[in-house]
């Protein structure tokens, strides 16, 4: 009958390149948010500032310096004992 033309649609794929390095690196965040976020997909809030969804898999990604700065400066982080000053 007639020929089906299909509108053209947008097919930009949704790649986040914004400044892409927060998702190339395993972060450090709450561990109840990061659990949540991992159930939700919903993006949460590193240490380092960063919004991102946290890896099924974080060991695949080197951990983010800055989440690591931030994380041993925590009173509770580095309690062994280990004076890095
Ligand atoms: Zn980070």
């Amino acid at each position: 009958m007639s020929t089906k033309i299909l509108p053209e649609q947008e097919t930009t794929p949704q790649t986040s390149h914004g400044d892409g390095d927060h998702e190339r690196f395993a972060h450090y965040a709450d561990k109840h948010k990061i659990t949540e976020s991992m159930v939700t997909g919903t993006p949460i809030r590193a240490l380092c500032g960063k919004i991102w969804v946290p890896s099924r898999d974080p060991k695949k990604y080197p951990v983010c310096p800055e989440c690591k700065e931030i994380y041993e400066g925590l009173p509770l982080g580095g309690g062994d004992g280990d004076d890095k000053q």
